[in-house]
């Protein structure tokens, strides 16, 4: 089902993405429907009201799932980037407009959930990326390879006063660096490792080895 371009009336566009239509003049078009009209079956019928467009499009999705599911995925894969675009001003504008359900949306379980696991993958691929630039995810000193116990350290001592001069903690600091473009002078140390350089000078680890 391929969309059908009509002349609109001069104020309303009515886009024909398969079975659903979007309002939109902005939109990047290939169909474009008069206002209350619509497409069903190939073939266009002229509705005057929009209850019974609703009521005709309704009928052909139900009557054709896979033709309206094919005919989406083709225009989305024809206009990625126009879609995108529009997508993305959409919500902009969408957010601008109803700044009290952003709030409200927000404010839901679910989203405190999917943005916390966010959050959470944003800092883990960061540390990930800076600890590859300064030679892999595992402590120079003693070879420890987890993650989570694996801290960036400034060589010549005095990190801690320096994030507090750059007042970034945690994976602030990692975003710092990736926007200093990864200054020399770093190196990868496992939080023991770290401690007992920076409190002793020196980790046992390098005593009991030589
Ligand atoms: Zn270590
Ligand atoms: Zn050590």
């Amino acid at each position: 089902m391929q969309g059908v371009l009509h002349q609109a009336d001069g104020k309303h566009l009515l886009v024909q993405f398969g079975g659903a239509c979007y309002d939109d003049s902005k939109l990047p078009l290939t169909s474009v429907l008069c206002e209350s009209s619509t497409l069903v079956g190939g073939s266009v019928f002229m509705a005057r009201d929009k209850e019974k467009a609703r009521e005709y499009r309704s009928i052909y999705e139900k009557k054709h799932p896979d033709r309206v599911i094919a005919s989406r995925r083709k225009y989305k894969e024809a206009h990625q980037q126009g879609l995108r675009e529009y997508n993305t001003q959409y919500s902009k504008e969408w957010r601008r407009k109803y700044p009290e359900r952003v709030k409200a949306r927000k404010a839901t379980a679910a989203y405190k959930e999917k943005d916390r696991l966010y959050k959470k993958q944003q800092r883990h691929s960061i540390k990930i990326e800076t600890f590859n630039v300064y030679g892999g995810a595992i402590c120079v000193c003693c070879g420890e390879r987890h993650i989570e116990f694996l801290s960036i350290d400034h060589i010549n001592g005095g990190g801690l006063a320096h994030r507090r001069t750059i007042k970034w903690k945690g994976s602030g600091f990692y975003s710092w660096l990736k926007q200093q473009g990864y200054p020399l002078g770093y190196r990868v140390l496992c939080l023991n490792c770290n401690f007992a350089i920076g409190h002793g000078g020196i980790c046992p680890h390098s005593l009991t080895t030589s």
